[in-house]
């Protein structure tokens, strides 16, 4: 794969800024392509770019605005974000990977690229369905019918809890880079964040059980 070209989805978040940093040590050129639906936070964009910048990794910015026409949720309006158990969280904007991965797909056509890279995770399943392995399996064939040709769909993260997101960073040399640097909190603050909403929980948890174990004891 070293000598083909990827396209990474890319937020600006830990987990796909992982990915993006996998993807440069994996394939010979890199292009990353992030989606701008009106997201609560402008702060998100601004970082994106900013990593793709000192990765030196060409960027695109899509605008996905259409989304709130579609289906608009607590993501992109100022509305409190809530997570019942058993329900899905009100960020859901259904369909939402499909389209992301969609535009993506017709992207890499033009930049060339064969290889598509995604951060979705089915570990720590927030009730997206088309973030799980099977539809992005299903949507691999379906693209590449649309195509025909062969495109190759990753999802490195795919059965990664955090903890070993964040040992994959370490791995790669990249810990710190990934903690100081990119964005997930939903209060839109960059790093460790606001620390209590449900994004923070998550990161900060994984994060601890890293460095508490055995391989990141280091980094205390
Ligand atoms: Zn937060």
């Amino acid at each position: 794969m070293k000598n083909e070209k990827a396209l990474v989805v890319f937020s600006g978040g830990q987990d796909s800024t992982t990915c993006l940093i996998w993807a440069k040590k994996e394939f010979k050129e890199v292009e990353a392509v992030t989606f701008n639906y009106g997201q609560r936070h402008s702060e998100e964009l601004v970082c994106a770019s900013e990593i793709a910048q000192e990765l030196e990794v060409p960027h695109h910015v899509l605008d996905m605005s259409l989304l709130n026409q579609l289906s608009p949720s607590a993501l992109t309006r100022n509305e409190e974000i809530t997570e019942k158990e058993g329900e899905l969280p009100s960020t859901f904007v259904p369909g939402r990977n499909l389209l992301f991965l969609s535009f993506a797909g017709v992207l890499a056509k033009n930049i060339g690229a064969v290889h598509i890279v995604t951060g979705v995770c089915e570990t720590d399943f927030s009730g997206y369905p088309d973030c799980r392995d099977m539809f992005v399996k299903s949507f691999n064939v379906t693209f590449n019918l649309a195509m025909d040709e062969g495109y190759v769909v990753h999802t490195p993260l795919m059965w990664l809890d955090k903890e070993a997101t964040w040992k994959w960073a370490d791995e790669m040399g990249m810990l710190q880079y990934v903690r100081e640097k990119t964005l997930t909190c939903y209060n839109g603050i960059r790093g460790d964040g606001c620390g209590t909403c449900p994004s923070c929980k998550l990161r900060s948890k994984g994060l601890t059980a890293y460095l508490s174990s055995e391989n990141g004891g280091a980094e205390l």
